[in-house]
């Protein structure tokens, strides 16, 4: 759109913030910054497996049931204003919502030596059906903005979802771990051998898809695995 055609739409349509329905200024787009600035970052300390914050160095959760990535980072916890634009870029394709969401996982690769150092971020695939349905795949748009940011190539297609699985989140926790595993394979052994990848997501809740994913990624040579979230539930 043109930014005279902008001018007019918005004139006769004022765009209004979708989470607090207050006017959008004209650099704003979708949410407001006062309700950004209402996201909270995870704060250290923070377990240095799954990235929920933590007195141990290990949690409790991960202690029981490690997950496979070497580290997982999320930017705060499943609620608030981070669900509301997550669910705004899955549900609504509000996709440019997935620039300032990734703007803060740049933040995190910021303090991550290991992830900074990573060839390749490759978003967790939908499986083809879902993705023809909604017409993208959320992750991969995270991770094509946090390219953008941070340098590191999104390598897409290299991981293929096979088997068409519930949404992680609708499930109780005891089935997610049956209805991922063996879901996913690697298309394209010979790009990713002896690498280090970030696996992107928008939500990781137990880590099941997360780990799903490493396993046939390790199993492909791959040499190390870290994963980065939106948002995870605490
Ligand atoms: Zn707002
Ligand atoms: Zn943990």
């Amino acid at each position: 759109m043109t930014h005279l055609l902008r001018a007019v739409v918005d004139l006769l349509l004022p765009p209004v913030c979708e989470v607090c329905g207050h006017r959008l200024t004209y650099d704003e787009r979708v949410i407001c910054e006062a309700c950004w600035a209402k996201v909270e970052p995870f704060n250290p300390p923070l377990c240095v497996r799954c990235g929920r914050p933590s007195n141990k160095k290990v949690c409790d959760t991960c202690r029981e049931q490690p997950l496979l990535p070497r580290r997982v980072r999320a930017i705060g916890n499943y609620d608030g204003i981070l669900k509301e634009a997550i669910h705004l870029l899955k549900y609504n394709h509000r996709l440019s919502v997935a620039s300032r969401l990734a703007q803060y996982l740049a933040d995190i690769v910021a303090e991550e030596p290991e992830f900074q150092a990573a060839d390749y971020l490759v978003p967790v695939p939908l499986h083809p059906t879902r993705e023809r349905e909604r017409g993208y795949n959320q992750a991969y748009v995270i991770a094509y903005r946090l390219s953008l940011l941070t340098g590191i190539p999104v390598l897409n297609n290299v991981l293929r979802r096979t088997r068409y699985t519930k949404d992680q989140i609708d499930l109780p926790k005891e089935l997610r771990k049956s209805n991922v595993w063996g879901a996913f394979r690697v298309t394209d052994a010979d790009k990713i051998r002896d690498k280090t990848i970030i696996l992107v997501d928008d939500v990781f809740t137990t880590g099941a898809t997360l780990n799903a994913c490493t396993q046939v990624l390790v199993e492909a040579g791959v040499h190390e695995v870290y994963g980065l979230a939106c948002a995870t539930p605490v």
